[in-house]
């Protein structure tokens, strides 16, 4: 039962106020319900068809977390289910899954993904652009989506410190945006960010969700 195993040493090192994300992409059902079998209920997936797949034929009390791209078009296949979508990085976005979100009389809880690694990718927003949404959009007016706070990938190096640093500037903005404009909001409180190789030190920096794949399952099949 190694991923029993995996779920019970995580959960038993893990401090009080961080979670653990199983996150589960390209893995098959059963490795799911094995990690289910342990007690662990908060699942991840970066593909909405392949999540909408598997909520369908796993147990209703697991609590679905989006972690990869959110493609537009395909949001209508989530809305009605999914409890968290963590890599949120426009108002554009935000206000179609507030439009689907709306169709199912639901709120759906987003995390603002914040570009700070070293790699070059499209998707996040630097910490400018985080800044300026909140200070020019109307998101505020959005009833079906809830802000409940930051998301992030660490750079990918053995250089720690590297990684530490940019974790610490998410916990700087955070800190600085909660009091800013969620000071009244208990529930922009979340910061997902530490994975397989560097989540000891998110937890270190603030981490409250950490999203822990290959450490559970094993390689990914692909
Ligand atoms: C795949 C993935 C993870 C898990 O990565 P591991 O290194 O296998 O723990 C976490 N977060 C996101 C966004 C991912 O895509």
């Amino acid at each position: 039962m190694p991923i029993a195993h995996h779920i019970l040493q995580l959960r038993d090192s893990l401090p009080p106020g961080v979670s653990l994300l199983a996150i589960s992409k390209y893995q098959p059902i059963e490795a799911i319900q094995e990690a289910y079998a342990a007690g662990q209920r908060m699942f991840g997936e970066n593909h909405i068809i392949e999540m909408a797949t598997k909520a369908a034929a796993l147990p209703t009390d697991i609590e679905w977390h989006f972690t990869g791209h959110v493609q537009t078009n395909k949001i209508k296949y989530m809305a009605s289910f999914v409890h968290m979508i963590h890599a949120v990085d426009s108002f554009r976005l935000l206000r179609e899954i507030n439009k689907h979100a709306a169709k199912h009389n639901r709120i759906i809880d987003c995390l603002l993904q914040i570009h700070i690694a070293q790699e070059e990718t499209k998707y996040g927003l630097t910490i400018e652009e985080c800044k300026t949404l909140l200070a020019d959009e109307p998101w505020r007016e959005l009833g079906h989506i809830r802000i409940a706070g930051l998301m992030a990938m660490g750079s990918h190096t053995d250089n720690m410190e590297q990684v530490r640093a940019e974790f610490r500037q998410i916990k700087q903005l955070f800190n600085e945006l909660k009091s800013a404009y969620f000071a009244d909001s208990p529930s922009f409180c979340h910061i997902s960010e530490g994975m397989t190789d560097d989540y000891p030190i998110a937890i270190e920096e603030g981490s409250t969700i950490i999203r822990i794949g290959s450490m559970i399952f094993g390689e990914r099949p692909y």
